[in-house]
């Protein structure tokens, strides 16, 4: 008799689903045997990282051998004088998915409970089941409420109870691209329990321009339960190497510092991402690109007379007011790789990630085809 591994996993791994990626650009050429297609469908920065962060990790290439400096010194240095905090307070992590889970793996499990909002990034309830925490989803607001399907605070305080150990929130949040105004967020903080760890993921703060968009960083010393996440994924164009980072108070860094694997970061991902910290202009550009590319996008869809929510990160969801599943097909066959949603409870709305202009234009013409325009 074999044993049956499934079952004999931790109870909350019974029922996981792998986190399903936006399909590789190899993938999608090997299966169809096309060439040139684009992909917009992971959030990606499309100038690509930055010369500086590429310069730097060529410079150590040599030094491979020997371990990466597991305190990541030199780059938490950086970061910290950036978000105008100590060292102290950075915790670094293999993407800022790693800083989710080490929250997840400190301070959840069996009898504990976890917060987050309907449409919230899939990574939040990969880490919290994982380790087998009750999730309590939040309703988001309503289809035709402001901030349509937006973060709904008086939900996620309602969700809260004695158990509760975690709360995520995404500003904005992927793939909604809703957002929480400065005020608004600092009311939420100051209502939900002073013993959860309340985790603010702001992996596209870089790309907002929004005046009232807050910098959750600036209220550490008021809320000594708060967690900040930034990423080297996005605007700088590192997703390939992994690298992301925590901001929190001495304490909870402490915690995240035990439960990390010693070598979490790797040398050329801190060598990449301090470089990139330094190339304000490459992040002006990226910005700049963005901006203008979701103006193009958003044309398109008014064009195409498809609705969309409003998103202040570099992505953006149409609503194809059809099952989005056979366009996204249909996009596939003409080389054009975006994102369905339905598993974030949108089966007729497509995520498109914000490219280059061509690749809008090559995005935008594939959507008219298809739709029939
Ligand atoms: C992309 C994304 C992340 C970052 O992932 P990394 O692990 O840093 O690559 C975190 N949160 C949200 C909401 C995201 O969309």
């Amino acid at each position: 008799m074999t044993c049956d591994f499934v079952a004999l996993a931790q109870p909350g791994v019974h029922g996981l689903k792998p986190y399903e990626p936006g399909k590789p650009i190899e993938t999608l050429e090997r299966e169809l045997g096309i060439r040139e297609s684009v992909k917009l469908a992971s959030n990606e920065n499309p100038l690509g990282p930055s010369p500086k962060a590429l310069a730097a990790m060529q410079s150590r290439m040599q030094g491979l051998s020997l371990y990466p400096d597991g305190s990541g010194h030199a780059l938490k240095a950086a970061i910290a004088a950036q978000a105008g905090c100590e060292p102290g307070h950075i915790t670094l992590g293999n993407g800022s998915s790693e800083i989710l889970e080490l929250v997840a793996r400190a301070y959840l499990g069996d009898e504990t409970e976890v917060v987050f909002s309907e449409h919230a990034f899939a990574v939040y309830a990969l880490v919290s089941q994982a380790v087998n925490a009750q999730i309590r989803v939040a309703n988001a607001n309503g289809p035709d409420e402001q901030r349509a399907f937006g973060h709904h605070a008086q939900n996620l305080i309602d969700a809260c109870n004695d158990k509760t150990r975690v709360v995520f929130i995404a500003n904005p949040n992927n793939p909604t691209g809703t957002w929480l105004e400065a005020q608004e967020l600092h009311d939420l903080l100051k209502a939900l329990p002073r013993e959860a760890v309340i985790v603010v993921d702001e992996a596209y703060r870089e790309y907002v321009e929004e005046p009232n968009y807050p910098d959750a960083a600036a209220w550490l010393a008021e809320f000594p339960n708060l967690v900040v996440t930034r990423t080297f994924s996005k605007i700088y164009g590192l997703a390939g190497l992994r690298i992301g980072y925590g901001i929190s108070n001495e304490q909870i860094a402490d915690v995240l510092n035990r439960v990390r694997q010693p070598f979490n970061t790797n040398e050329l991902a801190q060598a990449a991402a301090l470089a990139a910290l330094s190339d304000q202009d490459h992040l002006r550009k990226s910005r700049e690109t963005n901006t203008l590319g979701l103006a193009q996008l958003i044309e398109g869809f008014n064009k195409l007379g498809l609705s969309y929510l409003p998103s202040i990160g570099n992505f953006i969801c149409v609503d194809l007011g059809r099952e989005a599943m056979p366009v996204y097909q249909a996009m596939l066959r003409l080389g054009v790789i975006v994102r369905p949603i339905s598993n974030y409870g949108f089966p007729e709305h497509l995520r498109i990630s914000v490219g280059t202009q061509a690749q809008n234009a090559r995005a935008l013409a594939a959507l008219a085809e298809v739709m029939g325009a």
